[in-house]
């Protein structure tokens, strides 16, 4: 299968390899990134396949959302992959919250997402795999929450979760498939050099997962071996 998938924060880490690993697979890869003077690899990759299109897309500029999406009208996005995502400050403990570095990661990990599936779902319901995927994370799970801490990032995808699942069920009749998915503990700039997985293994599971979606996957969240993580 190929197609034409739109990724966000796509020029480096998890993003910058689903792009690289799409466009060696003859995807259409509309690769947007917040600074496009600065994505010297993503331009590169463009160089590399002529399918590769860098976009300049800050997430949380809805002006400059709106401005992309009236460039590619009309044009079916099979998957929209909402990768983007901040963490904000580290070690955030009861008594402990920043509200302003709060109200930032909420911006980028939720509202943003849930923005970008408003002002693309005409795309992807024009597409043949109609397909939305929003890169949660397993802290996000409720069901998972042991050790507590963690309010800023933890909340910012709890509440994405939620938007996965009424997206589910609001764009049903549409025909699109909505994912939450966990890439695993993966070795990038917010993963750390600790984490357990590369990169590439995370989006060879991840992609699998992708382009084996249907309907019946929609509001459900798995993690990027295939499993299903509870909310
Ligand atoms: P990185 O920190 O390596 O990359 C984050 C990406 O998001 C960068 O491309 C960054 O762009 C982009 N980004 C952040 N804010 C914005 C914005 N406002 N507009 C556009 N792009 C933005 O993280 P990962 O690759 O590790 O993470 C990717 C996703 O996976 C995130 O959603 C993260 O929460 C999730 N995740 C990661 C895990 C891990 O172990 N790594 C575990 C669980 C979930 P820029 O270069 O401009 O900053």
């Amino acid at each position: 299968m190929s197609g034409t998938i739109l990724i966000t924060g796509s020029n480096r880490g998890i993003g910058f390899e689903i792009c690289t690993q799409f466009a060696s697979d003859g995807w259409k890869v509309l690769a947007c990134c917040r600074d496009l003077d600065k994505a010297v690899e993503l331009k590169d990759l463009g160089k590399q396949y002529s399918e590769v299109h860098p976009i300049q897309l800050d997430v949380t500029d809805y002006s400059q959302m709106i401005s992309v999406a009236k460039a590619i009208q009309g044009e079916p996005i099979d998957i929209l992959f909402n990768n983007a995502g901040y963490y904000g400050p580290k070690r955030v403990s009861f008594g402990g919250v920043d509200r302003t570095e709060w109200r930032r990661v909420l911006e980028s990990n939720t509202i943003a997402p849930y923005m970008m599936a408003e002002t693309f779902c005409d795309n992807v319901a024009a597409s043949s795999h109609k397909l939305i995927a929003m890169m949660s994370s397993k802290v996000g799970s409720i069901a998972d929450n042991r050790s507590g801490g963690g309010y800023i990032y933890r909340t910012s995808k709890t509440a994405l979760n939620q938007i996965v699942k009424s997206l589910a069920i609001d764009l049903k009749d549409r025909g699109i498939t909505v994912l939450a998915l966990h890439p695993g503990w993966v070795k990038t700039a917010m993963g750390g050099p600790e984490a357990l997985i590369s990169a590439e293994v995370s989006v060879r599971g991840l992609k699998k997962i992708l382009l084996q979606a249907e309907p019946s996957n929609s509001g459900h969240f798995y993690n990027y071996d295939g499993s299903e993580i509870p909310w």
